[in-house]
């Protein structure tokens, strides 16, 4: 790994005036599961480090009438114990209590994980120098591709975003609170992320100098899910993850508002617009919610070793409605 100086500022504004408006000289460090990696990869080869560990108001956790804020350095395993989380925010407690294994979750942030770098064996590999590197193209668009995405069209480098917790909050309508070096702002998380093209360029809409505070998540009386299907329970990443949220549609009632967010099939959390459309002010069953699966799988271009996603969506997102509508998981036996 390469030599750095570290930082330890304890607020937002002194850990903001410490980094750079470009990438790559200095990184923010929470829990380090991601960021050691990536140094010791020598993917990652900051010479000055900036840790949030001593930044206490990024703890902080405020449950309101309509709102429930999470600070950024809430870990990952006290996000899934919460129980606000747990009552109000369904498809992130269970998405937060699927993530890796214990040891990452519980030194995992909430803010380290939506801001963690892609995991395209390509852009991991030292020795390969993908587009995201500053290479000519993508790897993966003709090489091994099984766990990229299959939302393929527009897009020159085809990672899939690896963040679990993601696809949650966009379907719960979460926002983030940002410090920038002139004050705070707040965005959606539908539009913090963003599919990269080289390395001038994150998987989100950050800037070198900004950091995110917390996660903001309306209290609404949602109902909500999260699916994933895996290869492994642990120490892995889904290959199709389905969140679902939607207000009503418990015991035949319909569904209103029905958000439907995939993650690891493009190279952001993918919000499934035809699939809700599908189902949106009616009941959810297991026709529709088999309807509304299919609908969601519309449109992906999938790439030479990746077209079995496309069953994994339809199951995924049925599966989702299926448990957020209340229904027993009959696949469980
Ligand atoms: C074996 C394994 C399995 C995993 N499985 C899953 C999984 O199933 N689902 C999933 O979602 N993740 C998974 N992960 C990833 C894991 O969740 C992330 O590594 C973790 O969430 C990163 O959080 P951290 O606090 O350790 O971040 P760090 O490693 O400290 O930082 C990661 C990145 O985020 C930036 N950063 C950190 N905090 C902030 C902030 N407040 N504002 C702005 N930027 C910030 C850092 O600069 C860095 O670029 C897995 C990881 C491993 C190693």
């Amino acid at each position: 790994m390469k030599n750095f100086t570290y930082f330890r500022p304890t607020s937002p504004e002194q850990a903001v005036g410490l980094l750079e408006a470009r990438w790559g000289n200095t990184e923010l460090l929470a829990g380090g599961t991601d960021l050691l990696d990536l140094q010791k990869e020598y993917i990652a080869q900051p010479s000055r480090i900036v840790s949030l560990a001593g930044v206490a108001q990024l703890n902080n956790v405020s449950i309101g009438d309509r709102a429930i804020t999470l600070g950024a350095g809430m870990t990952i395993a006290a996000v899934a114990a919460h129980a606000s989380v747990r009552q109000h925010a369904a498809a992130l407690a269970q998405a937060a209590a699927e993530v890796g294994a214990p040891q990452i979750r519980n030194m995992g942030t909430l803010g380290g994980n939506l801001c963690q770098r892609n995991r395209c064996w390509y852009f991991r590999d030292e020795h390969t120098n993908c587009l995201l590197k500053g290479g000519p193209r993508c790897n993966a668009l003709d090489g091994e591709n099984k766990y990229h995405a299959v939302f393929t069209a527009g897009h020159r480098c085809v990672i899939v975003h690896p963040s679990t917790l993601a696809p949650a909050l966009i379907a719960l309508g979460a926002s983030a609170d940002v410090q920038a070096p002139n004050g705070r702002r707040t965005v959606e998380l539908a539009k913090f992320f963003r599919a990269p093209t080289g390395p001038a360029e994150r998987e989100h809409t950050l800037a070198a100098n900004e950091l995110v505070l917390s996660v903001t998540i309306p209290i609404a009386g949602t109902r909500s899910a999260s699916y994933e299907v895996r290869h492994k329970q642990a120490y892995d990443w889904p290959l199709v993850q389905a969140a679902v949220a939607f207000q009503g549609g418990q015991n035949g009632a319909k569904a209103t508002g029905v958000r439907i967010v995939l993650g690891h099939v493009a190279p952001t959390p993918y919000i499934a617009e035809a699939a809700q459309r599908a189902l949106d002010n009616r009941a959810i069953t297991e026709a529709s919610a088999t309807a509304a699966g299919r609908a969601a799988a519309e449109g992906a271009k999938p790439l030479s070793q990746n077209g079995y996603k496309l069953r994994l969506i339809e199951v995924a997102v049925k599966r989702a409605l299926l448990l957020a509508s209340g229904a027993k998981p009959y696949w469980e036996v």
